[in-house]
């Protein structure tokens, strides 16, 4: 849903040009440094990026799902470690609180968020527990008035620059599946919390990932988001929201990389001509083109269904493995399309290529997202 098509067009325009003229320019240096440039994680700020999906009351810009994935895809058009620095805060690190936090924590967390003062993220994974994440070990054990966190969760974005960590810890140890598990928002200097150090990746530079240890924590019990027990259905909601987010950046990745390949196939002559008229780099530019729109009508389509309430998950699932499978093509055509300069880092695809591998795997891999879609096809038919 667009509420006000003007308003959306301005933003999109803004970030268009942010995108164009600040981050594009930027790619190297945060490719090199491993880092986002503070004073572009200012302008970020400024520019309300932060707070994209949180509620207007509280600061943010309270966009709509068919709206964040416009500006999602603008936002995929460059380096996609600069969406990870302000991602979680629009997604998996805030929107448990904005799904399911009581009216105090939606006070002191929101705000902050939406601002940029402080960065969230998303624990769930661990060392054993992956795509099985209803196995999860952390425990929760409540003592008074708090609750002790023991674990550790592993591959954390911005774990190493967070402020607070939402945390899914099992509070009942007797219930071994997804109903002993509870949520929790943890504050950065809470006793007990250490960080690992930062993960060496195949790509996506500067965007930062580490283990998050917990040994003896102890969390305030209001910092509790919603009921004990009910962590797993609030991080499934968590990542279904998330999963559209993934796939509008699939669809703007792809774009840029077309937009790079076509530019290249029509400056680049062998034999004689430009390589752009050479009809099988036509097949691979016209395959990625109609691909990604596939990926950008399903994601939109999604996104609309999403924001009249309808209960979307087979789709959400269907986009992300859709779109993000699809990236990853377009990613190998673009390199295929530049020769032996796409696999040199003087382009951008060899970057990207590297980049674009993250999609499949997080928030879900591909197969996980199969195991949705046909489990949800099964029960449907029942
Ligand atoms: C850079 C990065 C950032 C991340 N950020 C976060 C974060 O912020 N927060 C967070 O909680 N996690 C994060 N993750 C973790 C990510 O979500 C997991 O890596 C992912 O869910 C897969 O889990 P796993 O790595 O344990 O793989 P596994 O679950 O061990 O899977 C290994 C392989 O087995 C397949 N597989 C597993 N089960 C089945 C099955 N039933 N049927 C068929 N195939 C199966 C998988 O698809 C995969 O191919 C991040 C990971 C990375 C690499």
């Amino acid at each position: 849903m667009i509420r006000d098509q003007e308003t959306l067009n301005q933003l999109t325009d803004i970030v268009e040009r942010f995108v164009r003229e600040r981050l594009i320019p930027a790619e190297e240096e945060l490719a090199d440094n491993n880092k986002v440039p503070d004073s572009i994680v200012a302008e970020m700020k400024a520019l309300g990026l932060f707070g994209m999906t949180i509620p207007e009351e509280y600061g943010g810009l309270g966009l709509t799902m068919e709206e964040e994935i416009h500006i999602a895809m603008a936002l995929g058009h460059t380096s996609p470690a600069f969406r990870s620095i302000m991602g979680t805060n629009n997604g998996i690190g805030s929107a448990a609180v904005v799904f399911d936090g009581t009216a105090a924590q939606k006070e002191k967390f929101l705000p902050r968020y939406a601002s940029g003062e402080w960065i969230g993220c998303f624990c769930l994974t661990e060392p054993d527990v992956g795509s099985d994440a209803a196995a999860l070990k952390t425990t929760a054990k409540r003592e008074g008035d708090h609750y002790l966190l023991n674990g550790t969760k592993r591959y954390i974005t911005n774990g190493p620059v967070a402020d607070t960590f939402n945390v899914m810890a099992r509070t009942n140890p007797e219930v071994k599946g997804a109903r002993g598990i509870s949520a929790f928002i943890v504050e950065k200097g809470t006793p007990g919390i250490t960080l690992g150090p930062i993960d060496k990746k195949m790509g996506q530079s500067g965007s930062l990932t580490c283990d998050v240890i917990f040994e003896n924590c102890p969390v305030p019990a209001e910092n509790l988001i919603g009921e004990e027990g009910n962590g797993f259905i609030t991080a499934m909601k968590v990542l279904d929201r998330g999963r559209l987010h993934i796939s509008g950046v699939s669809v703007g990745v792809a774009e840029r990389l077309i937009q790079d390949s076509l530019e290249y196939a029509i400056n680049r002559k062998q034999f004689g001509k430009p390589i752009a008229e050479h009809q099988l780099i036509q097949a691979m530019l016209a395959d990625s083109k109609t691909e990604t729109y596939a990926a950008k009508c399903m994601t939109l389509e999604t996104a609309r269904a999403r924001d009249r309430g309808e209960n979307v998950s087979t789709e959400s699932s269907a986009c992300k493995l859709f779109s993000t499978e699809m990236v990853g093509r377009v990613a190998d055509r673009a390199v295929q399309i530049h020769g032996g300069a796409g696999y040199v880092s003087d382009y951008a695809v060899e970057r990207f290529y590297r980049d674009v591998r993250l999609f499949r795997l997080y928030e879900g891999t591909s197969q996980i997202q199969q195991i949705i879609i046909a489990r949800n096809m099964i029960k449907d038919a029942s």
